[in-house]
Formats: C-alpha cells, sequence, structure tokens
C-alpha cells in the first residue's frame, strides 16, 4: 500500500486523466494528446513554479502523507476509580474544575492559562495579515504568539545602517499588538534564522522594543531548508536580493528580467540560508542573547534526523533554555516545496517518541530537562491530549500553526461577512458579533467598552481555544487528571503493535496487565 499520492493533489491544484499507478502517479495510460493536468504535466509548462502548494498568499498548506502511525494509532485511557488532583467526591470531581494551565522556562517561569500556543507567523503575506487577530487573540487566550523570521529583512520601509536594522515599522506594528493587549500571560518570541542574525534583530527587538523571549530556529516540520516566499514584482525581488537574500531566478539577470516581462515567469523565490549548526556556536549565541537582555530562550527545531534531535535536547540542556519545541513532519506552512512537505522528515508520533527517549536519557544522568513543546500536525482536544501524555512529563505544551491560523481566518471571514452585512442592512455590528461567535459574549463581559477593538479573527482564535479548553477538561476528567501535570503515559494505550513497539505505549490488550492480575488474583 502507497502511503503517498504523487502526481496529484489539491495543493497543487493537480489531477489526472484516469487511474494513476500507485507508485509514480501517472495515468495507468497516460496518452499522446492529453493537455496535462497532473503534476508532471503541469510542470512541462510551469517548471519550477509547479514546486509549491498554490494559490499562494491566501492559503496554508499541510502535508497528505498517510504515515504508518499518527495519534489516531492510540486512544485515552478512562477510568470509573477515583481523582487525582481534586477530592475523590462526585459533587467537586467535575470536569469543569480540571486545570488546563501550565508553564515553561527554566527560572522565571512564564504562565499560559492553557497548553497551546501559535507556530511562527513570519514573512508571506497570510501571515502579516492574520498577525492582528493571532496576536490579539494570543494575549486574550493567555499564551504564546512567535514573530517568525525573516520580518525585518522582508520589511519594506525597515531602515539599515551599516548592514544592521535600526528600524522596523513592522515589527513595531507586531510587538506593539502583542503588548496592548498582554495581560500576565503568555508572551511575544521573535524568531531568529541565519539572515536575522546577519541584520541584528535580536538587538534591535531587545533594546529598541523591549522584547525578552528570543527563539533560535534550526527548523521546522514542513521543510529541511529556510523560509520562503514568493515575490511578485521585479523590484522586490532586486530589493531583497540588495539586502543579501538568495532570490530566484537571479533578478539581476537581463534574460531573466526579459522572461518576467513577458509573462514567462510570473514570480521569483526568496529563499534563507541554511544554518550551520554547531555546539560551541550554540551556547555561545546563547550567552550573546541572554548578555543582550534576552530573559527568555527557546529552540525551535525541525524533523530532522535523530543525531540532531539528539543535539537539540543536549544543547538545550546544557545551555539551559526555556523552551524546546520541535516540530515534526507531517504539518504545514505557508510555504514549502509540495513533495518535500510530504516526503522529508520524521513524522510528529516518531520524533515526540525519540524526544522522550532522549530526555529521559538525560534526565536519568540528572540533567536539566527543558520546557519541551510539539507540534506537527495538531488541531484538537484528543491531540491535545496525546501528544502531552506520549511525552509525559516533559511535553508542557503544544504549538500549533495551522489550526489557530485555520480559526483566525475563518473568524476574519466571518467578520468581513457580516461587515458587508451591517453596510447593507444597517444592522449592528457588536450584535452581530455577539451573535455570530459563541465565544464573544464572555470577551465583552471581560473586556467592556474595549471589545469593539477585537478583530473577529481573534474572537474567532478564542472561541476557537474555548472549545479546545472544553474538550481537554473533558477528556481529562474522564482519565481522573485533574492538572495537566498529573497526565501520564499511562494515559493513553496502544492499538496496534507497531504503535506500541514505536512508543512504549503498552498494547491495548496489554494494558494495566499487572493490576488485572491483582484484581482477579
Ligand atoms: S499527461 Fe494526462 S494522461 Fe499523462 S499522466 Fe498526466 S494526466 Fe495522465
Amino acid at each position: 500500500m502507497s502511503l503517498s499520492k504523487p502526481n496529484r493533489s489539491v495543493a497543487t491544484l493537480t489531477t489526472t486523466r484516469v487511474t494513476p499507478c500507485p507508485g509514480s502517479g501517472i495515468c495507468v495510460t497516460c496518452v499522446d494528446g492529453c493537455e496535462g493536468p497532473c503534476e508532471v504535466g503541469r510542470s512541462a509548462l510551469l517548471g519550477k513554479e509547479a514546486i509549491y502548494p498554490i494559490p499562494f498568499g491566501v492559503i496554508s498548506a499541510g502535508a497528505e502523507k498517510d504515515y504508518p502511525v499518527d495519534f489516531s494509532h492510540f486512544n485515552i485511557q478512562g477510568t470509573c476509580v477515583g481523582a487525582i488532583g481534586i477530592e475523590a467526591d462526585p459533587g467537586k470531581a467535575i470536569f469543569p474544575a480540571v486545570d488546563v494551565t501550565t508553564e515553561i522556562g527554566y527560572k522565571d517561569k512564564i504562565k499560559l492559562k492553557f497548553p497551546v500556543f501559535t507556530g511562527a507567523l513570519g514573512s508571506t503575506d497570510i501571515a502579516k495579515k492574520h498577525w492582528e487577530s493571532i496576536a490579539i487573540g494570543a494575549a486574550i487566550c493567555g499564551t504564546l504568539v512567535t514573530a517568525g523570521e525573516n520580518i525585518c529583512g522582508m520589511d519594506g520601509r525597515a531602515e539599515f545602517k551599516n548592514g544592521k536594522v535600526v528600524r522596523s515599522p513592522e515589527m513595531e506594528r507586531r510587538v506593539n499588538i502583542f503588548k496592548e493587549w498582554y495581560d500576565g500571560y503568555g508572551g511575544i518570541v521573535v524568531q531568529l534564522n541565519v539572515e536575522d542574525t546577519r541584520i541584528g534583530v535580536a538587538e534591535y527587538v531587545i533594546e529598541k522594543l523591549g522584547v525578552d523571549f528570543i527563539e533560535l530556529k534550526w527548523g521546522q516540520g514542513a521543510k529541511n531548508i529556510g523560509g520562503e516566499v514568493k515575490l511578485p514584482t521585479l523590484e522586490r525581488a532586486l530589493e531583497l536580493k540588495r539586502r543579501g537574500y538568495i532570490v530566484l531566478p537571479d533578478p539581476e539577470n537581463p534574460a531573466v528580467q526579459e522572461a518576467f516581462h513577458k509573462g514567462g515567469l510570473t514570480s521569483f523565490e526568496r529563499h534563507s540560508r541554511l544554518g550551520m549548526v554547531d555546539e560551541e556556536s550554540f551556547y555561545k549565541e546563547v550567552e550573546r542573547l541572554r548578555g543582550l537582555g534576552a530573559k527568555h530562550i527557546s529552540l525551535k527545531t525541525g524533523a530532522y534526523r535523530p543525531a540532531d534531535l539528539a543535539r537539540a535536547v543536549k544543547f538545550a540542556s546544557e545551555a539551559k533554555i526555556d523552551l524546546l519545541t520541535v516540530d515534526g513532519a507531517g504539518g504545514g506552512t505557508g510555504m514549502s516545496p509540495w513533495r518535500m512537505m510530504n516526503e522529508w522528515g520524521i513524522p510528529t508520533v516518531y520524533i515526540e517518541c525519540l524526544l522522550y527517549n532522549f530526555c529521559r536519557r538525560l534526565e536519568e544522568k540528572g540533567k536539566y530537562i527543558p520546557s519541551c513543546a510539539i507540534a506537527g500536525g495538531l488541531s484538537l482536544e484528543d491531540h491535545i491530549f496525546k501528544a502531552i501524555a506520549l511525552g509525559a512529563p516533559y511535553i508542557k505544551a503544544v504549538c500549533m500553526g495551522r489550526a489557530i491560523m485555520t480559526a483566525a481566518m475563518v473568524g476574519n471571514t466571518h467578520g468581513r461577512l457580516l461587515k458587508e452585512k451591517v453596510e447593507m442592512e444597517g444592522e449592528d455590528i457588536e450584535e452581530g458579533l455577539l451573535r455570530l461567535f459563541n465565544g464573544a459574549w464572555t470577551l465583552k463581559e471581560r473586556y467592556g467598552e474595549d471589545f469593539k477593538k477585537i478583530p473577529p479573527g481573534a474572537i474567532g482564535m478564542f472561541t476557537y481555544f474555548e472549545r479546545l479548553k472544553q474538550g481537554l477538561k473533558q477528556l481529562m476528567s474522564g482519565s481522573r487528571k485533574f492538572a495537566l501535570k498529573y497526565i501520564s503515559r499511562d494515559d493513553i494505550m496502544a492499538l496496534t503493535k507497531e504503535a506500541a513497539e514505536i512508543s512504549g505505549i503498552p498494547y491495548i490488550m496489554d494494558a494495566d496487565r499487572e493490576e488485572v492480575s491483582r484484581i482477579l488474583g
């Protein structure tokens, strides 16, 4: 059985004429005269432009490969006995009483109202467009939001001095929006990649914008190269090449400029450079950032090979950083080569099992284990529960990129439709929002007049979090765990032998074996 569906996907708007061969994806009879709606056919016309999901700038794309083991291969254990973390009294042990707050960090802990935070929103158009909603959403949900890579470098209005950024209105906007709504939970994280480090983003955001949480980025789950975006104009391509980015094809080449003007080339690609990880440089960089004033440091690593995950765990432990986020394959992003998204990297469940084993090995040696978070294709409360259980006690939170973006986008779409209705029919917009979003009344009660300033996307994100929160509390109370810290590996079971072998979680028919023997004698 093939796990992939090459040569056709809704992500690339491609399809086959007749049934495809499982391996190649090429039609079992590829006929001369077909216009080529498949990925190979499209590539004959579009070449490199056919590598990416479309339409760029208005989508987030997620991998569609069906990995042998995912979170559906585990089920959550329930029990009818007792309650942990609360008095075992039916009048008190009710699901609304479940504590879903968490905290991350080394010494100076950051409290989160819910164990979910956003993926990095970097320089893609879609991230920029929805930042206000997601940043305000994160602040009112009491969680972390991450300003991703290349924001200053891509900012058309940014000012530079001796190659270093001295002002970036876009970064200012991003930081200020979050700070305006921050109420003591969560925080804003600014991510650094190779280019950001070169142009001095950390110095700028720490010294000028008062950011105190910096994330070092090694990679992500959706691709194993740096971040990339499409550039629709020649001027923009030339500007970013001048700023030191890799821009393809070379916008300074006269033949490329001619192809662009004639329409054979419709856009340029801006790529980031590959980071070169090494142990000493990592420790030096963490110290440098602390010296600049960063109070919290996190490391975000991608679905790299096990040795690299071991490096991430060890370096994070030695440098005593606050958060290690591991992003497994099977997730998504604003722009990534489609086949790469599907075919590279260690899938989320597998990489989380490796992470658990590596943390345990270091902990047995008495080493510090940073707060860990897992990412890569998670969207609902059962995913959160299983992800925390599978990596317990090390997983303190879950990072959700696309799911949060989806909630914010849907919120904004309905907000726009409501606005159009208001303009046509004269309805009160606040009344409309209160009717539209189930979570709106809570925000109205909490923020009063300021409720009007909350974008619909943020209300959508908050309402989605309310659903996740209740769903997680229900699952936890069913397992009789009344706080996140009590969730353990014992709270899930493996439905397949393969899932049991990968994870060390008992196969469903072996679970509770000793206790069963004790009970039955
Ligand atoms: S060119 Fe046409 S017939 Fe050939 S594989 Fe593509 S869709 Fe099928």
